[in-house]
């Protein structure tokens, strides 16, 4: 008999990861590059020229690397003058961070449910809360319960897709609401062809290991005002004057992207238009399979929309077949991960407002995300869909 060594992984359970990184291209000569010319750290050309990369890929004027997307989302709020005891209204269906980022500046989100058919903030909800939640006095707006100033809106283009823009522009210019663009998980996606980050005033990015492209962690601001782009990079490098003296006129903060994680974001970039066409044929392959099967719902992309479907997703009946269909797959090595808890409801943000939320709700006990690494081989598809189907026919 052949013992095989227990740690070398068979053909049926060599594991399928849900999104994993790609360094498929020239991310080895220019890491090389950083190390071979001692430009390690902060300062070097890598980082100015994959700001330059994003902003002209994003056609926004300025962009200012950080050291991640939640240091991203946390400096551009402040860009937009958000600070202790103001309100900034947030989507309940997302990642937690956005919402942190609200409360490290002493600020409150207030929750905006999403909308059942992308799963994105919903823009009725958004102005009930600005519209009948909220009245003018003192020369601000503010909220009828908790009397606080209401000084931004930040919605997350969440899962590849954007939000429906236009409505939320709209009523953010009416109460002169800062909008910022939590676009971390939807690079390259496109809003009536308009590309997402650079449709309010400042949008983030996010560069972390499971996005579409990655420099192991980063973020990036961009901003068409040149002023706000200056206060970025001011604020994210310690608020340091201009000078060879250390002079600081306020706090600012070590956010700064490293010229070794920039040389990543170069190589990524160059292949990112392709990261993107793999994604978007995942999903295309994921939803013809889908068709006709009466226990899931496949991802949608508005008519208004180009989504990256950086994060491929369906929805199950209920909570128990989402759960059994996780567990099925993940016995038979295949990642799969549900939505996150909306944050309504989340211990973390106890107390907070919310508009809607019952749709929110939903989406998580139903939501599983599938397979979607740019590098998921056919063969490992096939072997996903095929699975998915065998747990179809039984009965559950
Ligand atoms: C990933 C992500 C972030 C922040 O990303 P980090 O780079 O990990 O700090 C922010 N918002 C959303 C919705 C995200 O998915």
């Amino acid at each position: 008999m052949i013992v095989k060594d227990s740690a070398e992984p068979t053909a049926a359970v060599r594991p399928i990861a849900l999104c994993e990184p790609h360094l498929g291209g020239n991310e080895w000569l220019y890491v090389k590059e950083c190390l071979d010319t001692g430009w390690v750290s902060s300062v070097g050309s890598f980082v100015d020229r994959f700001e330059h990369m994003i902003a002209g890929f994003v056609d926004a004027e300025r962009a200012v690397a950080t050291v991640n997307g939640t240091a991203a989302l946390h400096v551009a709020l402040q860009l937009a003058g958000v600070g202790r005891d103001d309100e900034v209204a947030v989507s309940t269906l997302t990642f937690i961070a956005p919402a942190n980022t609200v409360r490290y500046l002493g600020a409150h989100p207030v929750f905006i449910d999403a909308e059942p058919e992308y799963w994105q903030m919903d823009p009725q909800r958004l102005a009930d809360f600005l519209d009948t939640g909220c009245r003018w006095r003192g020369g601000a707006l503010r909220n009828n319960v908790t009397g606080r100033r209401v000084v931004a809106v930040l919605p997350v283009h969440v899962l590849g897709h954007p939000c429906d823009m236009d409505p939320i522009l709209e009523i953010a210019s009416k109460y002169e609401l800062k909008v910022v663009e939590d676009a971390t998980e939807s690079l390259g996606a496109r809003y009536r062809n308009r590309m997402l980050g650079q449709l309010g005033d400042a949008g983030c990015f996010s560069f972390n290991g499971n996005k579409v492209m990655t420099t192991g962690g980063g973020g990036m601001i961009i901003t068409r005002d040149p002023a706000w782009a200056a206060r970025a990079k001011y604020l994210t490098t310690q608020a340091k004057d201009p000078g060879a003296e250390y002079v600081h006129r306020e706090v600012g903060y070590n956010f700064r992207l490293t010229n070794i994680q920039a040389a990543m974001g170069c190589a990524q970039m160059e292949q990112l238009d392709r990261f993107i066409a793999r994604k978007r044929s995942i999903a295309t392959k994921y939803n013809a399979a889908f068709q006709g099967n009466g226990h899931i719902v496949p991802m949608r992309e508005a008519e208004w929309a180009w989504s990256i479907f950086w994060m491929y997703t369906v929805l199950l009946p209920s909570v128990a077949e989402r759960r059994s269909l996780h567990h099925w797959l993940a016995a038979r090595g295949i990642e799969t991960r549900p939505l996150w808890q909306p944050l309504h409801v989340s211990q973390a943000h106890q107390g907070s407002q919310v508009f809607g939320g019952g749709v929110a709700e939903r989406l998580y006990e139903r939501a599983l995300s599938l397979p979607c690494s740019v590098g998921l081989t056919d063969d490992d598809h096939d072997r996903v869909l095929n699975e998915i189907h065998a747990w179809s026919r039984t009965d559950i």
